[in-house]
């Protein structure tokens, strides 16, 4: 048994070594995909109920790795955001995004809203409204079609989350409250943010029509947005009978599958006149 445990401990030392090792060389990769110009934004249209139409795109990051391929935000969004290098990486996806809704509202697209990520260390850096700032003067795009996305992890430092909120909000843009419904913080700070859309996660859009738990949590979080005097964004929506129960509560605007993939930036412009149309 003994001979046993020691084999064991060499294993797990052996597979702590080789996840270390591979950890260590992603970081590297990741580091240099930002010169490298490994990066690039896929967009995801939202769509307005009532109407019908496109009204927005989120901005969602890929990583073009040389070797493995299309790499998930998922696997490489939390490194970034340990090692830092999402602050820049975060910059990156503004301002490509901010240039990328520019040149649409100059090719006729001119009133859909971009959507942009942020992560909680680049919520959290000093210089976010400053480099917010300078990217809408160097891109020329306008701030009230700019919507940010933060989480409620990142609003545990109430005060702190507070000032940088109003300060976002005198720049002009808009704040959306991503994955509405996971987080753990209290409901009141709602009253105090000056947060302008929720946006329903798709944990609860998509057991919705089976559990009565999730439907109720659904309608309750239209009816309280709509309240407050926000407008409510329900995600990941894969089917018509999701799609009928949202309209018929109300909901603002749903984006998902059933809508669309997210989608080169090519294919943006074909589709939101397809659906104006
Ligand atoms: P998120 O912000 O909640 O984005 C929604 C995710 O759900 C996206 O995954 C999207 O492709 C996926 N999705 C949309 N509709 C459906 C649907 O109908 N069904 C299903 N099954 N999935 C759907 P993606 O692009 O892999 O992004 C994952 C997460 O990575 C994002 O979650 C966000 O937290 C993070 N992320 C992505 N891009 C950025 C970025 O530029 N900056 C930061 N900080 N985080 C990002
Ligand atoms: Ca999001
Ligand atoms: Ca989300
Ligand atoms: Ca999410």
């Amino acid at each position: 048994a003994k001979a046993e445990g020691k084999n064991t401990f060499r294993f797990y030392r052996q597979t702590m070594n080789e996840e270390l090792t591979e950890r260590v060389q992603l970081e590297n990769e990741l580091r240099k995909a930002l010169e490298r110009g490994e990066f690039f934004l896929v967009y995801q249209p939202q769509m307005d109920i009532a109407s019908g139409r496109i009204v927005g795109v989120e901005a969602l990051i890929r990583w073009r790795h040389g070797e493995k391929g299309l790499v998930s935000p998922a696997d490489f969004i939390p490194l970034a955001e340990e090692t830092g290098m999402i602050v820049p990486i975060g910059e990156w996806v503004l301002r490509t995004a901010c240039r990328q809704a520019k040149r649409w509202h100059g090719a006729g697209l001119a009133d859909l809203r971009m959507s942009v990520n942020l992560s909680s260390r680049q919520f959290m850096s000093q210089d976010l409204a400053d480099s917010i700032r300078r990217i809408i003067q160097e891109t020329g795009f306008d701030p009230g079609l700019l919507d940010l996305e933060i989480t409620e992890s990142m609003t545990l430092d109430v005060g702190r989350a507070i000032a940088t909120l109003h300060q976002l909000k005198q720049l002009g843009v808009s704040i959306s409250i991503d994955d509405f419904g996971t987080g753990y913080s209290s409901l009141s700070y709602l009253k105090n943010f000056p947060v302008d859309r929720l946006k329903i996660d798709r944990s609860f859009i998509s057991q919705m029509l089976s559990d009565t738990n999730d439907r109720s949590i659904v309608s309750t979080i239209i009816a309280l947005a709509h309240n407050l005097n926000l407008q409510v964004v329900a995600e990941g929506v894969e089917t018509d009978a999701q799609s009928a129960f949202l309209a018929s509560h109300g909901c603002d605007e749903m984006q998902g599958y059933l809508i669309s993939k997210p989608l080169p930036e090519e294919d943006i412009h074909r589709l939101v006149l397809q659906r104006v149309h």
